[in-house]
């Protein structure tokens, strides 16, 4: 079990500890000093993959409706499909990368 020092009291506080025992600084540090944001990241990850999949509903919807409207509908929505589908694949990766 390794000790670290907390960044706010400068107590010998457990690696594995959530938060000091002193004045209860949360403990995720990473190596620079940073406070983790785990949550923060997975939940912009989150937003991503949700935006991702709705740029590629609409992308389709306004695909499939194109060639009863306009080229120009057509290109757009073929345009937000691939955005959708990188922004989904993104997110994944994220997720994936995240992980390790
Ligand atoms: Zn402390």
């Amino acid at each position: 079990m390794a000790l670290t020092k907390c960044p706010d009291c400068g107590r010998d506080v457990s690696t594995i500890a959530k938060a000091c025992p002193n004045c209860g600084r949360p403990m995720n540090i990473n190596k620079d000093g940073s406070v983790v944001t785990i949550q923060k990241t997975s939940k912009k990850i989150k937003a991503q993959g949700c935006i991702g999949g709705f740029l590629t509903i609409v992308g389709f919807m306004l695909f499939s409706l194109g060639p009863e409207v306009s080229p120009e509908v057509m290109v757009v929505g073929f345009l937000l499909l691939i955005v959708g589908v990188i922004m989904l694949i993104w997110s994944r990766i994220a997720k994936w990368w995240n992980h390790d």
